[in-house]
């Protein structure tokens, strides 16, 4: 695959992991059903064919090499374990509240210690990685939307002996490359934009060093966060129509984001696409776009953002995110905890933008009267 060296990303995602060209050949690498194979091989131990070629197409995007899991967490979950006992992790005070969840656990629990830390302020984060041994950052951040300075914090970290793994699950492959920035990891909960339709778990990650792939390897085996076949299988037919649904979504996240920014019933829109978002001048440095996922704090409260969720016909009220669906819910602020729950979290999908804005304009307007 080194000839995709040179290929624009889009096409590497249609391209990578469907192995030779050979007369006969599938063109998709077949559903292969098996534990055990002729020779000695053991799926849980050495992997199995269909993991590899969504992991060897995930890896030319984010250049390295990956490592699949049975869901993001799982994948989360490896890269703490891969870390000695008494590791010295420094984690984002706001972020996926599972993440933070097995943190804080693998620190009360004594696993490692823990720092943490408001990681879209760079100078604060620099310094609470003092004696650290790896830096948890994730960007875009869930459910604010912020970014962090990958590309200013990776530099400053580089002749420290400081890891950094970075959940890059809102940006995907196409959007972010965390390693050409200079970090350890970049994991994706492939549940989201990578499977991209909501029926399926799983989780990535790459690095670029082989022990730190070794580690992973083995740490995958150890506690048998082993993705299946089929989903593995879904999620590379999920990744191959990725560029488009990805370039399609943020378009119409983009006129969102700005039709909301001047309706009555929104406060602050969380976005990075939009000018006067704080990640705004981050993004654009070292993004590839600004991804489809975007926040909306609604001043008149909780019951207001429970009423709207109810309102709309177009989005689904539903957990998660990332799929061709949009999707829409309420989720906690995690900052000052007095604040009231009046934030939304838009997942855009693939509906048309009239239809969506239409959808929301309706359920803000009527719920309000
Ligand atoms: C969903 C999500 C995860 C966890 O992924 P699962 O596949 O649900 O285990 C981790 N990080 C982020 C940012 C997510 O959105």
């Amino acid at each position: 695959m080194n000839d995709d060296v040179a290929l624009h990303p889009s096409t590497v995602a249609i391209h990578a992991g469907r192995g030779p060209r050979a007369p006969g050949a599938p063109l998709n690498p077949p559903l292969t059903l098996a534990s055990s194979f002729h020779g000695g091989s053991y799926a849980r131990e050495q992997g199995a064919p269909a993991w590899e070629a969504f992991e060897e197409a995930v890896g030319a995007l984010d250049g390295g090499r990956s490592v699949s899991f049975a869901s993001g967490i799982g994948a989360s979950t490896a890269i703490i374990e891969t870390l000695p006992a008494g590791a010295k992790v420094v984690g984002p005070a706001a972020g996926y509240a599972w993440t933070r969840g097995l943190l804080r656990e693998r620190a009360d629990s004594g696993r490692i210690t823990l720092t943490s830390v408001d990681t879209s302020d760079t100078e604060a984060t620099l310094e609470a990685c003092e004696d650290a041994d790896l830096l948890w950052l994730e960007s875009p951040s869930n459910p604010m939307i912020e970014i962090a300075e990958l590309d200013r914090i990776c530099a400053a970290l580089r002749d420290r002996d400081v890891l950094v793994a970075v959940d890059s699950s809102f940006a995907t492959p196409l959007l972010q490359r965390p390693l050409a920035l200079g970090a350890d990891f970049s994991m994706h909960s492939a549940t989201k934009f990578i499977g991209g339709h909501s029926d399926l778990l799983l989780g990535v990650v790459t690095t670029r060093e082989d022990h730190l792939d070794a580690k992973l390897r083995h740490v995958r085996a150890q506690l048998g966060a082993t993705p299946g076949a089929i989903e593995s299988y879904l999620a590379l037919r999920g990744l191959r129509t990725l560029p488009l649904r990805l370039d399609a979504a943020q378009r119409t996240a983009l006129e969102l984001a700005e039709r909301l920014s001047a309706h009555p019933a929104v406060g602050k829109v969380h976005y990075p696409g939009l000018p006067g978002d704080p990640g705004h001048e981050r993004a654009r440095r070292f993004m590839d776009g600004f991804g489809a996922m975007l926040s909306i704090e609604l001043p008149a409260g909780a019951d207001f953002a429970e009423s709207v969720c109810r309102g709309v016909r177009v989005f689904t009220h539903a957990k998660s995110l990332g799929g061709i669906e949009s999707l829409i819910d309420r989720r906690a602020r995690y900052t000052g905890s007095s604040a009231p729950e009046s934030l939304l979290r838009l997942s855009i999908g693939g509906e048309h933008v009239t239809d969506l804005w239409n959808d929301l304009d309706n359920a803000l307007t009527k719920e309000a009267e």
